[in-house]
């Protein structure tokens, strides 16, 4: 029996946990996917806005697999500082395959960067999906305008959900306490900013459209900023996640305002120079913003002109960065495990037993969907290198060294009373399932306990 454990059981955790064990060429492969969290599914349940039902049922595929008789998920399971180290791992499998995706976010090293009210998005993020370990607890007290740095779709998911009213989020499993604050949220301007061109933001098509069709909101774009981009004239050179971008903006462009509750303006050729703070120094202000213009190559050059907008509330939305794992080789430049088709490259040479698959191999771009061929092609190497790795004895059955090591896992099980005891708090709170935002609630429901919020931070 070829035994793998998969660290991370975000997408592409589960969909190399699937490639593993859905396959003829190695038979009897048993793989245990460990998460730090006690719960699975990692940027499926903690990075998807709440909002987004559809891309959440994903869970449902993901569930079918860590169900499968030779896949076990075993939560609670902590891997790098502080926990188990590779060379710990390696002595209970015959395979460590590392999908811990990119952890925290890119800086934007600018000054102000840090002041109260800005916040990176991934923080914002963690709040709105109750992560346990989301360290910020308010967002939005006496904040109106918000700017949101990047044009992504995770800025297009933070500027979203600033927009819509807390009503078209009750039904959703957003947790409690973020639901009253953004009932109580005064924000009815967001301004979305990218540095280059329209026909260059990195969002795609169908979340853009997704904030025209918000009813308390509307989306504002400056027809004279959009034609700065050489593309905007002759769409036609253009690829076509890039042309469909650019149309869905020019139609906001050409539309009369209905004057709603919230707007969000998209706006382009702006780049972030400064944070500033407010006259007494204790908080964001506003971000001083450089105009832009296309350097002919892709990028942009400034132009010297700035201009300021106003923002209690900064959220930065630049991107993800992958965090070195300690014992793993690691490429600060890429913000990846140095790789050859997912085998890991200690000094250049694939280490026998270590792959990575998802963003830690390829940096955090792509949708969920990209994580399919990216773990199956590592599946396939670890498959391929099966003969030689089964040749290592390991122990049958790793939970008892697991729990040696300083380790509880919480299984499958487990897993399963957290999602009774959110449907539980849900049915109390008059909603559908609501999420449980903290480690105590969290692994107290695991051992069948009932959730009782606690009094800092309710639901
Ligand atoms: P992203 O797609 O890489 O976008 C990052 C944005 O930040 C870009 O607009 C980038 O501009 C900008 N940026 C980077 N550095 C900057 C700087 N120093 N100053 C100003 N702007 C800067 O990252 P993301 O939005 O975090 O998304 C990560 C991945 O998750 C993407 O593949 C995304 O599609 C995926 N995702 C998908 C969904 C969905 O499908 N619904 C939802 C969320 C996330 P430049 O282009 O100029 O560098």
């Amino acid at each position: 029996m070829l035994r793998v454990a998969v660290v991370g059981s975000g997408p592409s955790g589960v969909y190399t946990a699937q490639a593993l064990v859905e396959q003829q060429t190695v038979p009897d492969v048993q793989v245990h996917v460990l998460d730090r969290l006690p719960c699975p599914y990692g940027l499926v349940r903690y990075g998807v806005a709440p909002d987004h039902e559809k891309i959440k049922s994903l869970q449902n595929n993901l569930r079918a697999v860590l169900e499968h008789p030779r896949v076990s998920f075993l939560g609670n399971v902590h891997v790098g500082t502080g926990g188990l180290g590779p060379e710990q791992l390696l002595g209970l499998y015959h395979a460590v395959v590392y999908c811990v995706g990119a952890a925290t976010d890119r800086r934007l090293g600018i000054p102000g960067e840090t002041l109260p009210g800005s916040f990176s998005a991934t923080e914002f993020v963690s709040w709105y999906s109750a992560h346990p370990d989301a360290a910020v607890e308010s967002f939005l007290p006496g904040a109106r305008s918000a700017v949101v740095i990047g044009v992504g779709n995770v800025a297009v998911d933070v500027a979203r959900i600033l927009a819509r009213g807390a009503d078209e989020l009750r039904p959703t499993d957003l947790p409690q306490a973020a639901l009253g604050a953004l009932a109580e949220s005064q924000v009815n301007e967001v301004h979305m900013v990218g540095r280059r061109g329209p026909s260059q933001a990195r969002f795609t098509t169908k979340e853009l459209r997704e904030l025209g069709t918000l009813p308390d909101a509307e989306v504002a774009v400056d027809p004279a900023e959009l034609a700065l981009d050489p593309a905007f004239a002759d769409t036609s050179g253009l690829p076509a996640v890039n042309r469909r971008n650019v149309e869905a903006l020019r139609g906001w462009a050409e539309q009369p305002s209905r004057h709603p509750a919230r707007r969000i303006h998209l706006r382009f050729f702006l780049r972030p120079v400064a944070l500033l703070p407010s006259p007494s120094g204790d908080r964001v202000a506003g971000v001083r913003f450089e105009r832009t213009a296309p350097d002919g190559h892709g990028g942009v050059v400034g132009t010297g002109s700035f201009e300021d907008i106003d923002a209690q509330l900064v959220l930065r939305s630049v991107g993800y960065r992958g965090v070195p794992l300690p014992g793993l080789p690691f490429d600060a430049e890429r913000g990846t495990v140095p790789n050859a088709e997912g085998r890991v490259l200690r000094d250049g040479v694939p280490s026998p037993g270590e792959y990575v698959a998802g963003w830690i191999k390829r940096g955090p771009t792509g949708v969920i969907g990209t994580n399919r061929p990216c773990a199956k092609q590592t599946a396939g190497a670890l498959l391929a290198d099966a003969p030689t790795l089964t040749q290592r004895p390991v122990p049958e059955d790793p939970r008892e060294a697991l729990r040696r090591m300083g380790q509880e896992p919480v299984e499958w099980s487990g897993w399963q009373a957290i999602e009774a005891a959110e449907a539980e708090l849900g049915r109390s709170l008059g909603r559908t399932t609501v999420k449980i935002p903290d480690w105590a609630g969290l692994l107290g429901a695991a051992d069948g306990a009932s959730y009782e919020p606690s009094p800092s931070r309710s639901a």
